[in-house]
C-alpha cells in the first residue's frame, strides 16, 4: 500500500484511517493535510476522490484552487477547466441554482469552461467519471489549438 499523493509506503493502520474517513490511500501526512483542505474550504470527500482519480489518470490537476473570487474544488489550468462537486443536488434552492450559472457565465468569460458534477456520479462512477472529464480535457485542448 502505498500513499497515493508521495508514493511513500503505508502501513495498516494508516491506510484504514485514511480509507474511512476520505476514501483514498493516503499516508498520515497526506491524511493530515487533505483533512485540513475539507475543514478550511467545506470540500466533499468526492472531491478528494476525484482529484486523486484525475491524478492516476495523469491529469494535473488542483484541490481547491483560488480562481481570484472563490475557490473551484478542481481545477485544471492546462485547458482552463473547472470542475464542480454539487452536493445533495435534489436540495439546491432556486437561488444556488441562479447563483451557479452566474458563476458559470463568469468563470466562461474569463475563459474557463466550468463543469458541474453530482457526487454521486463520483461516489458510484468513479472511473467513467473520469472518462469523461478525459474526454472533456482531450475537446478543450483540441479547441485551445484550434484558436491559437
Ligand atoms: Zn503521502
Amino acid at each position: 500500500m502505498t500513499c497515493k499523493d508521495c508514493n511513500k509506503a503505508i502501513g495498516y493502520l494508516e491506510h484504514k484511517e485514511a480509507m474511512d474517513s476520505l476514501g483514498v490511500e493516503l499516508c498520515k501526512r497526506h491524511t493530515k493535510l487533505i483533512k485540513k483542505v475539507i475543514l478550511d474550504n467545506n470540500t466533499s470527500v468526492e472531491a478528494v476522490q476525484l482529484f486523486y482519480a484525475l491524478k492516476k489518470a495523469g491529469v494535473n490537476p488542483m484541490l481547491e484552487w483560488w480562481d481570484g473570487k472563490r475557490f473551484v474544488d478542481i481545477a485544471i489550468s492546462r485547458v482552463k477547466l473547472n470542475i464542480e462537486i454539487d452536493v445533495d443536488t435534489e436540495l439546491i434552492t432556486h437561488e444556488q441554482a441562479i447563483n451557479d450559472l452566474e458563476q458559470a457565465m463568469h468563470s466562461f468569460k474569463n475563459g474557463f469552461t466550468t463543469i458541474r458534477i453530482p457526487s454521486v456520479a463520483v461516489k458510484y462512477y468513479l472511473n467513467d467519471t473520469v472518462k469523461n472529464i478525459l474526454g472533456i480535457i482531450d475537446g478543450l485542448r483540441k479547441n485551445i489549438k484550434v484558436i491559437s
